[in-house]
């Protein structure tokens, strides 16, 4: 059997080799680009041996199984990011160990997650999750603000107590015009960031690139990368 520690250490080296190239390849520095593993739907122990192998950042997607993994790892040197759909009602929940929160996408989201925060006496960072195939007025199908809605929704973070506007998140669409062109996507995202920048000069987290296209989003400009498979291999069940 092989042990899981190596088995993580291997993976998480050729990762890095991977972002290392792509950091190269673009005329970026290794350090404009940080890791972030989604760790997701596997076990505490799992974030425990990658805490001892240095990552520092951690991303969950779903409260239920969030919760006690952060509980279990508040030990560690760890930031938690929260990076999938949210309902308000878990809201409570997840500022009580979140860092930041990727997938803010609607304004009755911030309203609740400022709530909590304070009511916490804590400080959320958030990132404004773009649908890049969204229609004006709608959300994504896998959450997510269409490209218009995004300085209404920024500026709302930015005025709200608690809160810090960190920058933008994507997740590359599946479907309509970006299917298939993750750089195009990754680009359009830059895009709506150097707007973003413009009015909000420190939220320059530009989050984008997973196990499968993280080269694409190194060399459109991203800041984080959220890796999963290419790290902790293919997930039993989807997540
Ligand atoms: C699961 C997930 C990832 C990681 O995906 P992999 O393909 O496993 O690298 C990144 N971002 C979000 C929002 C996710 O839900």
């Amino acid at each position: 059997m092989t042990d899981r520690r190596d088995e993580l250490a291997a993976n998480l080296a050729h990762v890095e080799e991977r972002i290392a190239s792509a950091c190269a390849a673009a005329g970026r520095k290794r350090d404009d680009v940080t890791l972030i593993v989604v760790t997701k739907t596997y076990p505490a122990s799992d974030v425990r041996l990658l805490s001892e192998l240095g990552v520092r950042h951690v991303a969950e997607n779903r409260d239920q199984d969030a919760a006690p993994k952060a509980e279990a790892c508040a030990d560690l040197p760890l930031s938690w990011h929260f990076v999938g759909q949210l309902q308000t009602n878990k809201v409570r929940s997840v500022t009580s160990y979140a860092d930041v929160v990727q997938s803010v996408d609607r304004a009755k989201l911030v309203t609740s997650l400022s709530t909590s925060v304070v009511r916490a006496g804590r400080e959320l960072g958030c990132l404004i999750q773009v649908a890049l195939d969204a229609e004006s007025g709608e959300r994504g199908e896998r959450g997510g603000v269409a490209p218009d809605g995004v300085d209404e929704l920024a500026a709302l973070v930015a005025g709200s107590p608690g809160l810090r506007l960190d920058g933008l998140m994507t997740v590359a669409p599946l479907a309509g015009p970006y299917a298939g062109r993750q750089q195009a996507a990754f680009e359009r995202l830059m895009e709506i960031s150097s707007g973003l920048r413009a009015a909000h000069p420190a939220a320059n987290m530009v989050s984008a690139g997973m196990s499968a296209d993280l080269e694409d989003a190194v060399a459109a400009g991203a800041t984080h990368v959220r890796v999963g498979t290419a790290v902790l291999g293919v997930r039993p069940r989807l997540g």
